[in-house]
């Protein structure tokens, strides 16, 4: 199996050129583009590394997945989505579009920034503890109680991160976040600079492919919440990429600015890509091609 880790990765490797760090963030930047690492881990307790599994990147938006979980186990599904849709936009990740239009009932899905902002808005906790629980709960569902984050990308994000801003002030405005704003951007900034490896994406793909059971059997939330994580990652994880992906490579993931990609198959497998060089859309442009040789590869496509 490592023999067609690192195949793939090889076969791949010629993309970087075609693709681009994120510069958006400034700190971001400084990812060298030549990493490209992938963890795959199975339901029966294997597990497979290549490349640069080791190093570490931002999770930036695949912290959306987790930041789901927690606004699910605080609020319930309901109470969520009155405040978020399920709907894939075509539109990009941090997109304001609609969310100034009367007739907007709410942010399209917990995947762009918009409504990732409303699930982090969800967290329960006052300024640190809604950071801080985030935090432990990444630490417990990737079994690595040593994850924190990087404080240089965190105050690059604060510095800059006028559009989300602008964005949260909207909501607020329009009474789809409630509360501190400042307070919730910070912790969604913070959120996104958490540092993770290919391995620790892996192991929460693999959890949520368990239906939200830690490895020794411990089930930290509902069957059903692992199903609603599932298919909003299907439908609306790969930015305005992911109706594309879903038929090319047909594997529930979410991608990150900082080059991750998270993939879970139910009852199977979790999947960590990294490389950092992205693609127009903002995922990862390597990581995209070895997730779709993966899936070919290893017949992977749930659809
Ligand atoms: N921190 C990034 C932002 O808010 C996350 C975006 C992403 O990974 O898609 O712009």
């Amino acid at each position: 199996m490592e023999k067609i880790l690192n195949k793939i990765i090889d076969n791949n490797r010629y993309l970087i050129k075609e693709g681009a760090v994120a510069d958006y963030i400034p700190a971001l930047l400084k990812a060298n583009p030549n990493h490209i690492g992938i963890c795959v881990m199975d339901v029966d307790g294997n597990i497979y590394k290549a490349g640069d599994y080791t190093e570490k990147f931002t999770i930036q938006s695949i912290s959306k997945v987790m930041s789901l979980m927690l606004a699910l186990i605080d609020n319930g599904e309901d109470q969520v989505f009155k405040k978020i849709d399920y709907e894939p936009t075509e539109e990009p990740f941090n997109t304001l579009f609609k969310l100034d239009f009367p007739h907007t009932i709410k942010p399209s899905n917990p995947m762009i920034n918009s409504g990732a902002i409303v699930t982090t808005s969800l967290i329960k906790g006052e300024g640190e503890e809604r950071f801080n629980r985030l935090l432990t709960l990444i630490r417990t569902v990737t079994e690595n109680p040593n994850i924190s984050y990087n404080e240089e990308v965190y105050l690059s994000e604060k510095e800059t991160g006028n559009k989300n801003r602008a964005m949260a002030y909207l909501m607020k405005s329009r009474g789809f976040i409630e509360g501190d704003v400042e307070d919730i951007l910070d912790t969604y900034f913070k959120q996104c600079s958490i540092e993770v490896t290919a391995v620790d994406i892996a192991r929460i793909g693999l959890f949520i492919a368990n239906r939200c059971k830690l490895s020794k059997g411990d089930r930290i939330c509902d069957n059903k919440t692992a199903s609603i994580l599932t298919a909003i990652m299907a439908t609306c994880g790969m930015y305005n990429f992911s109706g594309e992906y879903a038929s090319t490579v047909g594997i529930p993931s979410k991608s990150g600015v900082g080059g991750g990609i998270l993939g879970t198959i139910p009852y199977k497998m979790g999947i960590g890509v990294f490389s950092p060089a992205l693609d127009q859309y903002g995922n990862s442009i390597a990581g995209y091609g070895i997730m779709a040789d993966l899936s070919k590869e290893l017949n992977l496509n749930i659809f």
